[in-house]
């Protein structure tokens, strides 16, 4: 249903005396929903160079060493990831997981406009036109569960701003892996490991894949295989955070 401009002006006015508009990180009044306060831009961290050109890990963290020649992290160089390039425009701490969390567990959508906005101007320079965005999908009864998918929500949001195509089951989850949250990098790898399957053909089309939080990369890493296997060109891999120290791993 398509609503009139004073309609929606008046619907948005009645909600906002229901749930007055605050910011998720600060949590003071803010103008509308989905705005930061700005104390709350000044304690948020952005992802800035010099960074791994595979992972995007950002080497001024502790163990976010680069090899001899600056570009790739130590990690990228001993196991390199089947995906081509991952970015991210925010550090994951305390701060950001105000502003993820929210997403993950309750209906907070308006602010994924904006977060695509800053996932898209972390790695869009660098995705080929006509690369297709693909969401990384939850197991249908996890779905069932929360109701939508958080990165499907981002994923959408950003193939609208950039003008690329869209296809949220074009991949899908076989296997309800057990929630990540605290488990180290072996048992994450192992977790999803064949937790993924494709529905139709790829014939070299480049991939944008699109997730909410990096954490050690495994859950992206096996998306990326099937899709390498199965025939894809570039896939890049665009989250709103990453995780840039092994503590952060509780989530
Ligand atoms: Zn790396």
């Amino acid at each position: 249903m398509k609503m009139s401009a004073p309609w929606r002006a008046v619907l948005s006015e009645a909600q906002n005396l229901i749930w007055p508009p605050l910011c998720p990180v600060s949590h003071q009044p803010v103008r509308a929903h989905g705005e930061l306060a700005a104390e709350a831009w000044s304690r948020l961290r952005f992802v800035a160079d010099p960074l791994c050109r595979t992972c995007g890990l950002p080497f001024d963290y502790p163990f976010g060493g680069a090899d001899v020649t600056g570009r790739f992290c130590a990690s990228c160089i001993a196991r390199p990831p089947y995906y081509d390039r991952a970015r991210a425009p925010l550090v994951y701490d305390e701060v950001s997981r105000d502003l993820v969390l929210p997403l993950k567990h309750a209906d907070r959508r308006e602010s994924v406009e904006r977060f695509a906005r800053w996932m898209w101007m972390s790695i869009g320079r660098q995705v080929q036109d006509g690369a297709l965005i693909l969401p990384v999908p939850l197991h249908w009864k996890r779905l069932m569960k929360r109701r939508y998918n958080q990165a499907g929500l981002l994923a959408r949001a950003m193939a609208r701003q950039a003008g690329l195509g869209f296809e949220p089951d074009l991949l899908l989850r076989r296997k309800a892996t057990p929630s990540q949250a605290g488990q180290g990098a072996r048992s994450r790898k192992r977790n999803v490991s064949g937790a993924f399957e494709l529905t139709g053909k790829l014939e070299g089309q480049d991939i944008l894949l699109v997730d909410d939080v990096l954490t050690t990369g495994a859950t992206v890493n096996a998306c990326a295989s099937l899709l390498k296997r199965s025939g894809s060109g570039r896939v890049d891999v665009v989250t709103l955070c990453r995780v840039v120290r092994e503590t952060d791993l509780t989530i």
